[in-house]
């Protein structure tokens, strides 16, 4: 299967958050940052011939990291080297604090469609204790010049669990994002990630999270609230009104091939998955110098790919298309895991819909891992 989508990676961040532990920093003077646009446009350009199979890529994910770190020329410059299709979703994670109008009207210019800013909360108390450098009132801001700038695929990431968050923080948060009648919302929980400062202090008893039952209902105020303010579920954690899905997050949910370019990322092709080498200044020596960036590389097996088929498709609202999966794999999913999805459905965590098999609402989704484990 030709990829065709591609993820790009900007491993740069103002400070890095508490809870992350994504392949991010913080520190890095301009002149590496500049050095790292070079070492990526040299990755890109040398897959150039063949990306999008002739056809251009149908998505682009600009993704972190923070890519609003690097300038928009630099931003411009990187997706100039990227064939697109006509109409082809370009994605652009933002951090608030970094999106003016100017900014935001040149990477519009450049090609850019959709943004998703990182807000998590709208409480600057909060966004204090995990460490963001914005305030509720930038995110705002934010939304307003990417409005004005010409951007209509607009999205907010919101958090819920964070520490010392109540029901009643998350409610507010979720109503003034409500408000700004943005098309799309991710609503993810906190996980607390080993290896990361949070969780150190959880080890030490110095993380006041709220308690699961309060995230439980946080998860539900999420699902009721964005329903009923028109944008429907489409996957555990994301909601979108007609036609704003993220088609580029869809394709991994569908378990679907992709590139993946830049420090740290990963790419999926022909049944191969590969990393590339993570930190920053080691990729930029390595592209530099016309070596391999490919620090991890795994063939999946026909049955490992099957389970992550169906741990994937069932993030998806719509859930796994079994008779797609069997025309896929020439296999039936029903059949290769008969014992797991009668025990999944005793349970009352999956159900079987047509030719689908989805999460039930609410108690598969809040136990959406446990399902999913099961095919793996
Ligand atoms: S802004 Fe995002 S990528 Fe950067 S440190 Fe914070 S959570 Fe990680």
């Amino acid at each position: 299967m030709t990829p065709s989508g591609a993820y790009v990676h900007i491993p740069f961040c103002a400070r890095k958050c508490g809870y992350c532990d994504f392949n991010a920093y913080s520190g890095y003077k301009d002149g590496t940052k500049a050095q790292y646009v070079k070492a990526l446009c040299r990755e890109i350009e040398i897959s150039t011939p063949n990306l999008g199979g002739g056809g251009g890529l149908q998505t682009v994910f600009f993704g972190g990291g923070t890519p609003t770190q690097l300038s928009a020329e630099a931003l411009a410059q990187i997706l100039a080297l990227l064939p697109l299709a006509p109409g082809a979703e370009v994605s652009l994670e933002a951090n608030p604090a970094d999106a003016d109008e100017r900014y935001l009207t040149k990477l519009r210019e450049a090609g850019f469609n959709r943004i998703s800013f990182g807000v998590q909360t709208f409480n600057d108390s909060l966004l204090k204790l995990i460490d963001r450098e914005h305030s509720g009132d930038d995110a705002k801001t934010a939304l307003k010049h990417a409005r004005a700038a010409g951007f209509e695929n607009l999205s907010l990431d919101l958090m819920f669990g964070l520490p010392r968050q109540t029901v009643a923080d998350f409610e507010r948060t979720l109503a003034t994002a409500l408000e700004l009648e943005v098309p799309h919302l991710s609503i993810y929980g906190l996980i607390v990630e080993e290896g990361t400062p949070f969780f150190a202090r959880r080890e030490r008893g110095k993380l006041p999270l709220p308690a699961e039952s309060a995230e439980a209902t946080m998860f539900g105020r999420a699902l009721e609230g964005a329903q009923k303010a028109g944008l429907r579920r489409y996957e555990v954690s994301n909601y979108a009104r007609p036609g704003f899905a993220c088609r580029h997050n869809r394709l991994y949910w569908r378990n679907e091939s992709y590139y993946g370019f830049g420090a740290g990322a990963t790419g999926y092709l022909d049944g191969v998955r590969s990393v590339n080498i993570r930190r920053p200044s080691a990729y930029i020596d390595a592209a530099l110098s016309g070596k391999s960036l490919v620090c991890e590389s795994e063939q999946l097996s026909q049955d490992e790919t099957m389970g992550e088929t169906m741990m994937l498709g069932l993030r998806l609202a719509e859930g796994v298309d079994l008779e797609a999966f069997a025309q896929r794999f020439g296999v039936r999913a029903e059949e290769r895991w008969a014992e797991a999805i009668a025990t999944l459905m005793a349970q009352g965590l999956v159900e079987s819909v047509g030719d689908h098999l989805r999460l039930t609402e609410p108690k598969g989704l809040f136990l959406a891992s446990e399902a999913m484990s099961a095919f793996l």
